[in-house]
């Protein structure tokens, strides 16, 4: 199309913290409205905020495993709003001086491993929520979420494509996952993403003016609001018009982002050095504590997968996409023994399961010894290939173990040799016609010479005997 789009990802992760960031009131979320609130999450007057260790250490711990720099000296400020949801009137961030600076992810795309660099990540406390009613013509507001901890991730604009941008979240979030210090659940707000974009003519090194985008709720609603954030302004630069910096609501419901009114736009924050709290200082000793109790992460996962289990990368890759997916497949081959038939059976049968109920691995009915189970069955030669299919879909619905399944339906492959030796002789003198055209060079007829095999045996004979005998019949 001549342009290409340049986008940029701010992130806002909720920490796995039992307390709130500045006060002891609970982080839990789904409680009653305004059940965990106190004077220092609702900013009464004479309140003093006390800064939570653990939340700066889960904050440490991101900025660690996306290479950040550490400054050794942050400061919190405060972030000068009025907003129903903002009781003291200002949010508790960091501005000019974050907790990290310039660190980088790297994704897998199309084109091979693309890094994403970071300009910087910092803590902030959340605000809380309002809660419309149309029904009832009415709002209210939890204060629950006020003060809970946020980490802000912030890219330099990297990010080329929407997908690219999902693969980052995705990646992101996976990594908040597997360090266990956030939830990363897009639909209950506990991982949120604005995005600024433009686009700029192909070759051109300068920046287009850019749109900032808000209220995208899934990965789903940000790629669609990408989407069409990219053909809108599209439209406007190739009918020659400008495109306007403004903030936009994506409207999910419609499909479309509108501009918010302009008196809600670009605040006055009126930033400020937080006068509650002292600076922030990280002593290099807890750092290094951190650093050594760091989890081994996905590309460090994903490297090891390949060099210890001999893995293809795509399948290294989409096995440590989430921490309990790659768990399951090390149980699974710690008794199995055979790597590429248990990353096979995971990626195709067991993951199309677990899609089509959208189920995560830890809620799979089937343990990964049972699907080891099964496939020892197939190493043994007891089941076909095929039959397994058929009994992992019942193992999933019924939650039954292979053994079972293939034993109350007399599913057991026919692997004596005698037996199929003699089916086959009977479809040879079936099919005298046949024979004769495979004779004569027709040799593709291979082909209904074992359907009628399988149809005798109800697909129980051990195909790999089949063949063979079967040829040598023929050859006869
Ligand atoms: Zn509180």
């Amino acid at each position: 199309m001549g342009y290409e789009a340049v986008i940029g990802l701010e992130v806002h992760a909720q920490l796995k913290t039992a307390s709130k960031i500045f006060c002891g009131c609970s982080t839990t979320y789904g409680a009653e409205p305004n059940t965990h609130a106190c004077p220092i999450c609702l900013g009464l007057p004479g309140i003093l905020p006390v800064l939570n260790k653990k939340a700066v250490e889960y904050a440490l711990m991101m900025a660690l495993a996306t290479h950040c720099h550490i400054c050794s000296e942050s400061r919190f400020a405060r972030k000068n709003y009025f907003y129903p949801d903002l009781p003291k009137g200002y949010q508790i961030s960091q501005y000019e001086s974050p907790l990290a600076e310039h660190g980088w992810i790297e994704i897998q795309t199309d084109h091979g491993t693309k890094r994403i660099a970071l300009s910087r990540i910092h803590l902030e406390e959340d605000a809380g929520k309002s809660i419309h009613s149309d029904a009832e013509d009415l709002s209210s507001i939890d204060f629950n979420r006020c003060g809970v901890p946020l980490i802000e991730v912030v890219s330099e604009p990297d990010i080329s494509s929407t997908g690219e941008a999902a693969t980052y979240l995705k990646k992101l979030r996976s990594i908040l996952r597997y360090l266990s210090i956030s939830d990363g659940n897009m639909e209950e707000g506990s991982f949120r993403c604005d995005a600024n974009l433009s686009l700029r003519r192909k070759g051109i090194e300068g920046f287009g003016t850019r749109t900032e985008l808000k209220n995208m709720n899934s990965f789903r609603h940000v790629q669609k609001a990408l989407e069409y954030e990219i053909g809108r302004q599209l439209d406007i630069l190739e009918s020659g018009g400008e495109v306007i910096q403004e903030t936009r609501l994506w409207n999910e419901n419609e499909g479309k982002s509108f501009a918010m009114r302009s008196k809600e736009e670009s605040p006055d924050y009126r930033y400020f050095p937080e006068p509650d709290l002292l600076p922030l200082v990280v002593h290099q000793e807890w750092l290094d504590v951190i650093r050594e109790n760091l989890p081994e992460l996905p590309d460090e996962k994903m490297k090891r997968f390949i060099d210890q289990y001999g893995l293809p990368r795509y399948d290294s890759h989409v096995l440590t996409s989430s921490r309990e997916l790659a768990d399951y497949f090390e149980l699974c081959m710690r008794e199995t023994g055979d790597a590429k038939m248990v990353s096979n059976w995971i990626m195709g049968e067991l993951l199309r399961e677990l899609k089509r109920d959208d189920r995560e691995v830890q809620d799979c009915p089937v343990s990964p010894s049972a699907l080891a189970d099964l496939l020892k069955m197939i190493k043994e030669g007891t089941i076909s290939r095929k039959t397994a299919k058929d009994v992992l879909k019942e193992m999933y619905r019924e939650g039954k173990s292979a053994k079972t399944i293939v034993k109350d339906k007399g599913l057991i492959q026919i692997s004596n040799e005698a037996q199929i030796a003699s089916i086959i002789e009977q479809v040879l003198r079936g099919s005298p016609d046949q024979v004769d055209k495979y004779r004569k060079g027709k040799t593709q007829l291979v082909g209904f010479f074992i359907g009628q095999v399988m149809k005798k045996t109800h697909g129980k004979a051990n195909p790999r005997l089949v063949n063979e005998i079967l040829k040598r019949a023929l050859e006869e």
